[in-house]
């Protein structure tokens, strides 16, 4: 029998070390997913991301790995 595991860790992962609040992923995200936290730094704020990349591509510093499921590859 095949088991189902629920993902619960978030699939945008923002790496809060390299992330200098540039804001540019949370405009650039079609979906309005993103936000900025108290210091500035970018997180998930709604579990609704499509995977189109925008996000990681334009993020200057490479702060943002989208972890895309196997089933949608
Ligand atoms: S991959 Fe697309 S939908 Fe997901 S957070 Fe990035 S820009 Fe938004
Ligand atoms: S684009 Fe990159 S550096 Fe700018 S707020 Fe988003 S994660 Fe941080």
């Amino acid at each position: 029998m095949t088991s189902v595991t629920k993902r619960t860790s978030p699939n945008v992962i923002v790496d809060r070390d390299k992330c200098i609040g540039c804001d540019i992923c949370v405009q650039v995200c079609p979906m309005g997913i993103l936000a900025m936290d108290k210091e500035k730094k970018a997180y998930m704020k709604y579990n609704e991301c499509w995977y189109c990349l925008p996000c990681e591509v334009d993020c200057p510093v490479d702060a943002i790995t989208v972890e895309i499921p196997y089933l949608v590859r």
